[in-house]
């Protein structure tokens, strides 16, 4: 199940209002998990998704940003060497 239903907010940071921060982490409901490696997935081999909100394994993380801005780069590589094909 994908629900917010079984949340409930104890504490927030001001981190969104923060001018040098502007946000703090991304998060999957109970129960979301998955969407991240859909939220990975090309579209039509034109578009890459990189961020740590893509990575299955390091989400909110500054290395899981990294790791999966080298998986997209390596993606847009695999679709130009198709295309060149
Ligand atoms: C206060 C704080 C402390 C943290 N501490 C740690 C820590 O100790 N260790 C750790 O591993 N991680 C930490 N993190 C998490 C880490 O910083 C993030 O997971 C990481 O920076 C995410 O990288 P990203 O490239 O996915 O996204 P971001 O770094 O958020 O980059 C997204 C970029 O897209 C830009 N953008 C947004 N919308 C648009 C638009 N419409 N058009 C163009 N550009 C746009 C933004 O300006 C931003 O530059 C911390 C985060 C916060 C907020």
């Amino acid at each position: 199940m994908c629900s917010s239903d079984l949340l409930r907010l104890l504490a927030a940071t001001s981190w969104s209002q923060d001018p040098w921060a502007l946000g703090a982490y991304s998060h999957a409901l109970p129960g979301c998990a998955p969407a991240r490696q859909v939220l990975a997935e090309p579209v039509e081999g034109r578009l890459f998704f990189a961020g740590e909100a893509t990575s299955t394994r390091a989400f909110s993380t500054a290395h899981g940003a990294w790791e999966t801005g080298l998986r997209a780069a390596d993606e847009v590589l695999a679709a130009l060497r198709v295309a060149a094909a």
